[in-house]
């Protein structure tokens, strides 16, 4: 049997991230990947400034950012057609952009940093999990064993490790999503776009190259039992002047990525003995793109608890799991703001249309969407230029 300081389960941007960091300051780390190969994922591929910011800081940005492009902001396109261009605002610790970051290249290039740091990756594996003699015991067919201190989660939104330590919890408004790149009938500008339906669905629209567009589109399970994924972006595509003029209806034949539900919830990110990072820690809805942010925050955050507390690991974990916590309510509450605005398109439109008003207010509003600062600093930012235009 092979011994491990953690053993990780999913290579993922938040498994990967979390196995370089730990292995980088000295730990064993032994990491399971389901696929044999990391395969397409349903995302939109965008990385908000503050995660560019976080790759800096850990030294991972130059070689995430080599086949990325920059994001100078967000296109925001209301139910009734208004439109909205913000930049992502400069003065502030964040860079002024976010990166498009094409998958799965993002994740080959984290899980890559990770095996030279000295992880044993294993791909293809899918490994069961038992708790021995206060060792977490991962089995699987062709697979030597590996007992390790610690477990942490990283296996996504359908997390079956949260499920085994009973922290998973039912999701309560689920969406399901679609996704696909296209290439673009026209150049495409750096900026991200967002268009939201009277209904609330959304398409995100993200110009990973000059010519190509990734796609994603979500929506009420409801709509996809009624139409097929390609019918049901190409009703959306029609809806919308902008949209129509950017991307060509899907031609019969394609297969467009899906995935439902599109959240996750849990009780709380860790026992005494385990962990959850990235969407196995919680994800509320792809609306904001707080995906991979918050799969490269959490790993940093474990990490960095769990090398500090090693001689103590249940109080480090649960340090661990109060900072997740404190950290994902307030962009909860924001998330869940969104989500109610979104689902009325008269208050979509109203508020719009006043971010409309002032270009600074409207920039404001993207920086706290970009994590260029917390929730409470970016509303002062927005009150501040507020006031300032009386
Ligand atoms: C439609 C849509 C659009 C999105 N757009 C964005 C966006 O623009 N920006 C953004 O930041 N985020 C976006 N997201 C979210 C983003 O994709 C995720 O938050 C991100 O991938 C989370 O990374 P992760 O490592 O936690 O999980 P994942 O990327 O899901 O990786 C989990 C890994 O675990 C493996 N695994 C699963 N089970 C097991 C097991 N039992 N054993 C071993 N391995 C296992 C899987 O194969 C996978 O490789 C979007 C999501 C959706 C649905």
């Amino acid at each position: 049997m092979k011994t491990a300081d953690v053993l990780v389960v999913g290579g993922g941007p938040a498994g990967s991230m979390t196995a370089w960091l730990l292995a980088r300051a000295g730990c064993q780390v032994v990491l399971c990947e389901a696929h044999a190969v990391l395969p397409a994922r349903v995302c939109g591929m965008y990385l908000c400034p503050a995660g560019v910011a976080l790759l800096e800081r850990v030294g991972m940005r130059a070689r995430v950012e080599a086949g990325a492009r920059s994001l100078h902001g967000m296109i925001m396109v209301s139910p009734s057609l208004h439109r909205l261009e913000t930049r992502f605002p400069r003065d502030v610790e964040a860079p002024d952009h976010g990166l498009a970051l094409p998958r799965p290249a993002l994740d080959n290039a984290l899980l890559e940093a990770a095996r030279e740091a000295g992880v044993v990756v294993r791909m293809g594996v899918r490994p069961a999990l038992e708790r021995v003699a206060g060792r977490w015991v991962a089995t699987a067919p062709d697979f030597e064993p590996v007992a390790a201190r610690v477990l942490v989660g990283a296996d996504g939104r359908k997390s079956s490790t949260a499920r085994m330590l009973g922290l998973s919890l039912p999701v309560r408004r689920s969406r399901a999503a679609i996704h696909i790149d296209r290439p673009s009938r026209q150049a495409t500008s750096p900026f991200g776009q967002m268009h939201v339906f009277a209904d609330g669905t959304y398409i995100g629209v993200n110009p990973i190259h000059a010519d190509t567009v990734n796609v994603s589109l979500v929506c009420d399970p409801a709509e996809l039992r009624a139409t097929s994924v390609v019918e049901a972006i190409n009703r959306r595509l029609a809806l919308s002047p902008y949209l129509a003029a950017l991307i060509e209806p899907l031609p019969d034949g394609v297969r467009p990525g899906a995935t439902f539900p599109a959240s996750a919830r849990v009780r709380r990110a860790a026992t005494e003995d385990a962990a959850l990072v990235g969407d196995a820690s919680g994800y509320i809805d792809p609306l904001t793109g707080e995906g991979i942010y918050a799969a490269l925050w959490t790993a940093d955050e474990l990490a960095t608890g769990l090398m500090a507390g090693w001689s103590d690991v249940p109080a480090a974990l649960a340090g661990y799991a109060r900072m997740r916590a404190r950290r994902q309510r307030a962009k909860s509450l924001l998330c869940e703001l969104f989500q109610t605005c979104i689902r009325r398109p008269w208050l979509a439109d109203s508020i719009l249309q006043l971010l409309s008003r002032q270009q600074a207010v409207a920039d404001s509003f993207i920086g706290i969407v970009g994590n260029s600062y917390p929730p409470g600093r970016g509303l002062m930012r927005i009150a501040g230029h507020a006031l300032a235009s009386f």
